[in-house]
C-alpha cells in the first residue's frame, strides 16, 4: 500500500466533506438574506405609500394658503376701491369702481367656498398621512425585529462557513497541483463530488458496479483509480470509517 496516495484520498474525502459543508451553509445563508430582503421590500412598499401620502397632504396645506392669501389679496382691493370710491368726481368713475368692488366682492365668495373645500380635504389629507406613518412605523419595528431574529439564528452558520472556507484553503494548499485539478474537473462533473467509496463492488457515487480486478486495485491502493462510469476516485474503507473517529 502506498501511504502518501492513502494520505491524499483521505485528505480528498475530508476536501469533498468541507466543500459540501460550504455550500450547505451558503444556501441556508442565501435563504436568509432573500427573506430578509423580502422584509425590507414590504417596508419600502410601506414608506413608498407614505411619502406618497405626506406629498399630497403638503399639496393641499400650500393651495390652502395660496387661497386664504388670494382672499387677502382681493380683500385689500375691496377696501382700497371703497376708500377710492369717497373721492371721485364723475359718476363713469363712480360706476367703474363700483363694479370692481362688486367683481372683488364675488371673485372673494368664490375662493370662500372653495377655502371651505380645500379645509374639508386638508383634513381627509392629514388623517391619511397620520395613518400612513402609524403603519409604517409600526411595521419598521416589527420588521426590524425580524431581521435581528433572522440574523442570530445565522451567527454560528457564519462563524462556520468562515471557518470552513479556512480549512478547505489550507487543504488546497497541501495538495499537489495536478491531484487539485484532477479533483476540481471531476467534482464540477459531478456536483461537487470527485471522490467515492467503493462497498460491496459498487461505486457509492454513481451506484454502477465496479469490475473485481479494479476492487482489488483499489484495496491496494498503490494508484489513484477512477470509476469508470462516473469517472470519481474511488476509495476502499476496510472499517465502519466512523469506528475510528
Ligand atoms: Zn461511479
Amino acid at each position: 500500500m502506498n501511504q502518501g496516495l492513502q494520505n491524499d484520498i483521505e485528505t480528498l474525502v475530508r476536501l469533498q466533506e468541507i466543500e459540501a459543508e460550504i455550500r450547505r451553509l451558503q444556501s441556508v445563508i442565501q435563504k436568509v438574506e432573500k427573506e430578509k430582503i423580502t422584509l425590507a421590500a414590504r417596508l419600502e412598499t410601506f414608506e413608498t405609500a407614505l411619502r406618497t401620502h405626506q406629498q399630497e397632504l403638503k399639496e393641499i396645506v400650500q393651495q390652502c394658503e395660496d387661497t386664504e392669501q388670494e382672499i387677502q389679496t382681493v380683500d385689500a382691493r375691496i377696501i382700497k376701491s371703497n376708500e377710492t370710491l369717497r373721492m371721485v368726481k364723475t359718476n363713469k368713475e363712480y360706476q367703474v369702481l363700483l363694479r370692481e368692488v362688486d367683481d372683488n366682492k364675488k371673485r372673494k365668495d368664490v375662493l370662500e367656498n372653495q377655502l371651505l373645500a380645500f379645509y374639508d380635504q386638508r383634513e381627509a389629507a392629514e388623517a391619511t398621512a397620520a395613518e400612513s406613518e402609524q403603519q409604517f412605523l409600526q411595521l419598521r419595528e416589527k420588521i426590524r425585529a425580524e431581521q435581528a431574529e433572522i440574523d442570530k439564528k445565522t451567527v454560528d452558520d457564519r462563524e462556520l462557513l468562515v471557518e470552513s472556507v479556512e480549512q478547505q484553503k489550507k487543504i488546497g494548499q497541501t495538495l499537489d497541483p495536478s491531484l487539485m485539478n484532477r479533483f476540481r474537473k471531476i467534482a464540477k462533473m459531478n456536483q461537487g463530488q470527485a471522490v467515492a467509496q467503493v462497498r460491496n463492488e459498487s461505486c457509492m457515487g454513481c451506484f454502477m458496479n465496479v469490475p473485481p480486478q479494479l476492487c482489488i486495485e483499489i484495496q491496494r491502493a498503490n494508484q489513484l483509480i477512477s470509476c469508470p462510469q462516473c469517472s470519481r476516485i474511488l476509495y476502499h474503507v476496510d472499517d465502519d470509517p466512523m469506528a475510528g473517529d
